[in-house]
């Protein structure tokens, strides 16, 4: 079994900028609720920062993959959960639902993206509370509890964004495009909840790809790849240009 132990190459990290087209919600606990606040916050850490949580972005550019492949499992219950065979290249690049079907080591790392306020602007700057309600269909008024304070993060709004994929394979360009693939699809789909109702539009820019083979670990080589790219369609032209393996 030697032969088949997988030893990580190198790492390739994606970064850039997602842009807010339209305001967006990523829905926070009802704990972080202070008097007078709203009944659906926007998350942030303990220190006020808001931020997309890593595990939102990567969860929803692989549902998007999943559902274009057809690869996702219907349980007894009629749930669609997340792939499990471990062997195609969503499982390869995200990890299959159940640890237990792991067959190669996890690609993908997908860290916390945090909003960047600019200039003399605080977090707080880029909140808006946006009212919704249900009308009554026949009186043509808003329903008894039919009000809804949804705290968003402004159109415009910018947010750094990084990416680590793990090399193990010659082959595992295919997957980094594949992962591409998934961001070009959300961007025509959209971040956190109510994106039927237009919320969560957004937009991958300035982008920088870098390549860190495992001999710049080991302290053999000093310099390594970085490209840039405008958008998605040009990251995909940089990829060819900065891989090694
Ligand atoms: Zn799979």
């Amino acid at each position: 079994m030697e032969d088949n132990i997988l030893t990580l190459k190198g790492k390739v990290i994606l970064e850039g900028v997602i842009e807010l087209k339209t305001g967006m919600h990523i829905g926070g606990t009802k704990e972080t609720l202070k008097i007078g606040g709203t009944d659906n916050p926007v998350i942030r850490d303990a220190f006020g920062n808001i931020l997309i949580p890593g595990s939102s972005l990567k969860g929803k550019i692989r549902a998007l993959l999943e559902k274009k492949d057809g690869k996702y499992k219907t349980d007894v219950r009629g749930n669609n959960l997340p792939c499990n065979c471990g062997e195609c290249e969503i499982c390869k690049i995200f990890g299959p639902h159940d640890s237990k079907a792991i067959q190669e080591p996890v690609r993908i790392m997908v860290r916390d993206a945090y909003l960047q306020p600019e200039g003399e602007k605080k977090p707080h700057d880029y909140l808006e509370i946006k009212v919704e309600n249900t009308i009554d269909r026949v009186k043509g008024t808003t329903i008894k509890g039919g009000i809804r304070n949804m705290e968003r993060v402004v159109a415009g709004s910018k947010f750094k964004f990084e990416i680590v994929f793990n090399v193990y394979k010659k082959d595992d360009i295919k997957l980094i495009k594949k992962f591409i693939e998934g961001m070009r699809l959300l961007e025509d789909d959209y971040l956190g909840g109510s994106g039927s109702r237009g919320y969560g539009k957004i937009e991958f820019k300035d982008l920088k790809i870098i390549n860190k083979p495992k001999e710049y670990y080991e302290m053999k080589i000093k310099d390594v790849k970085l490209e840039s790219a405008s958008n998605l369609d040009d990251l995909m032209a940089k990829l060819e240009e900065i891989w090694s393996y």
